[in-house]
C-alpha cells in the first residue's frame, strides 16, 4: 500500500514510509512531522490590561474609569459622551436597569434587616418607623443610584462590553 505525501507544491512525491526512516521529501514535510511549525504562529494584537476592581472603584466615585479624573456623569444620571479629561468614549455604555436593580437589591438587603431589629428591638410608634425608614430607603437609594451606574458603566469598560472593545 503506498500513501502519497502532497506536503510540497511539487505534487506527489514519496511514497510512506521514509518517515520512520527520518528521510522527508522537503523541509516542511519534516517540519510538520517534528512539530516544528513555526510559521503558522498567529499575530495577535496588543489589547493592555483593564484591571476590574480599579475601575469599579472609578467607576463607584463617578469619574471616569480610565483616569479616574474626569466626571462620568452629569444631571445626575447622565452620561457624558467622552471624558473631559482623557478623551475615553462613554456612548457605547448599556448600563439600562441594572443599577436601578442593584440598588433596589442593596437598599433592601440593608434596610429590612435593620427594620426588622429596630421594630423588635425598640418597638417604636409606627408613624415614627415609617417616617425612619422611609427618609432611610429614600435617602440610601439616591445615595446608591448614581454610583451603582458608574460602577456599571466602568464594569463594561473594564470587560470590554458593547463598543467598549477598541484598543486604548
Ligand atoms: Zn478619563
Amino acid at each position: 500500500m503506498r500513501a502519497v505525501i502532497t506536503f510540497c507544491d511539487k505534487g506527489p512525491q514519496t511514497p510512506f514510509p521514509p518517515f520512520s526512516a527520518g528521510l522527508f521529501p522537503c523541509k516542511r514535510a519534516r517540519d510538520l512531522h517534528e512539530g516544528a511549525m513555526t510559521d503558522q504562529a498567529v499575530e495577535t494584537q496588543h489589547i493592555s490590561d483593564r484591571p476590574t476592581w480599579p475601575a469599579l472603584a472609578k467607576g463607584f466615585r463617578r469619574k471616569c474609569p480610565r483616569c479616574g479624573k474626569g466626571p462620568l456623569l452629569f444631571n445626575y444620571l447622565k452620561v457624558h459622551d467622552t471624558c473631559g479629561d482623557c478623551g475615553q468614549e462613554f456612548f457605547h455604555h448599556r448600563a439600562d436597569d441594572g443599577p436601578a436593580y442593584l440598588t433596589i437589591l442593596l437598599v433592601g438587603h440593608l434596610m429590612a434587616p435593620a427594620l426588622h431589629v429596630t421594630f423588635v428591638q425598640w418597638r417604636p410608634e409606627p408613624l415614627t418607623l415609617f417616617l425612619i425608614f422611609a427618609v432611610g430607603c429614600l435617602a440610601l437609594s439616591l445615595y446608591l443610584l448614581p454610583r451603582l451606574k458608574g460602577a456599571v458603566v466602568a464594569y463594561q469598560w473594564a470587560r470590554r462590553m458593547h463598543g467598549f472593545g477598541q484598543a486604548d
